[in-house]
């Protein structure tokens, strides 16, 4: 019952969501809808607890609030650690490096991107919140994984314009919601920037890449996102958040990052949930299709979130 009454819900906000995010033009519209339902959320809030005591969405254990994590599976999480790639902050086994080193594979070939400033790293844990969130449509938990990310932005002081990477139309329609451009919305509302959720589109639908190699996947990615034109002005200059919910080969990203560039965007750092690293990547299939679960080992000096559970706001 609980199950279906999730789902209902689950689909109908994320429908919702998605609608009031790709409104166009409309961001005067957007904000009008998004603010609505954030007030009507928090009226009934006390009512759905009463109802629906909040649950752990990792375990079921009973937690305090509806969109927070118990204590043993939120220490289950680990994100990134120093010291790390001064590029990429792929983070370092011990004695690998100290900071300012510039890691191999950013060596082997240079990103274009300004920074990754990745919430956790992949693993069991973050796997499943991500198909809680993605696949069982619990898009409640955009603020939590968004307040993972957004701790782990780099402290440059630049007013970031937040930009989702694009899902296909049919996609879209299929799935109902953008992960990436509700989890934009979150990280835009917690640091106050300009979201831009239509900055990027998908021009043709991509393949599954898991199980590709590089030149397969740039192949498959090859025309397949362009900055929209109608945004091309707001993109000019611009210090960009890229914003996807997890990071795997980064050749979507990579693809994301050249077109901002060519449009002028002077920064693009990526923000992602989940980032698996490079030598997981053999064993990880395709995470964006979630048809297998790397084992991410994260490095000796990956360490336990410490930003404690809590509802967010
Ligand atoms: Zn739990
Ligand atoms: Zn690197």
């Amino acid at each position: 019952m609980r199950r279906a009454w999730e789902k209902i819900t689950g689909g109908a906000l994320a429908i919702a969501a998605t609608r009031a995010l790709l409104a166009s033009p409309a961001q005067a519209r957007q904000h009008g809808a998004m603010t609505l339902a954030r007030q009507i959320g928090s009226a009934f809030a006390p009512l759905v607890d009463l109802v629906y005591p909040p649950r752990c969405p990792l375990c079921g254990t009973g937690i305090a609030a509806q969109t927070g994590l118990c204590t043993d599976c939120w220490s289950e999480l680990v994100i990134p650690a120093e010291p790390c790639c001064a590029r990429c902050q792929r983070p370092f086994g011990e004695g690998e490096g100290t900071d300012g080193t510039i890691c191999a594979p950013c060596l082997a070939s240079p990103p274009q991107h300004d920074g990754i400033a990745a919430g956790t790293l992949y693993n069991d844990a973050s796997r499943r919140l991500v198909l809680a969130y993605k696949h069982g449509k619990r898009i409640a938990l955009a603020p939590l994984l968004a307040r993972l990310i957004t701790a782990r932005l780099p402290a440059c002081g630049d007013r970031w314009l937040v930009v989702p990477v694009p899902l296909h139309r049919v996609r879209l329609w299929r799935r109902g919601f953008n992960q990436a451009a509700i989890l934009a919305q979150a990280i835009a509302r917690q640091t106050g920037s300009d979201l831009l959720v239509d900055a990027l589109v998908r021009r043709k639908p991509t393949p599954i890449l898991g199980g590709l190699g590089r030149k397969a996947r740039a192949r498959a990615l090859a025309g397949a996102i362009a900055v929209s034109p109608a945004r091309a002005k707001q993109i000019r200059g611009a210090s960009v958040l890229l914003v996807d919910d997890v990071l795997t080969s980064g050749a979507t990203s990579e693809v994301c990052v050249h077109a901002l560039k060519r449009a002028g965007a002077q920064k693009v750092v990526i923000a992602c949930f989940a980032r698996v690293l490079d030598e997981a990547l053999d064993a990880a299939g395709d995470i964006a299709g979630h048809e297998a679960a790397p084992q991410n080992a994260p490095p000796q000096n990956a360490k336990r979130p410490e930003i404690a559970p809590r509802a967010p706001t």
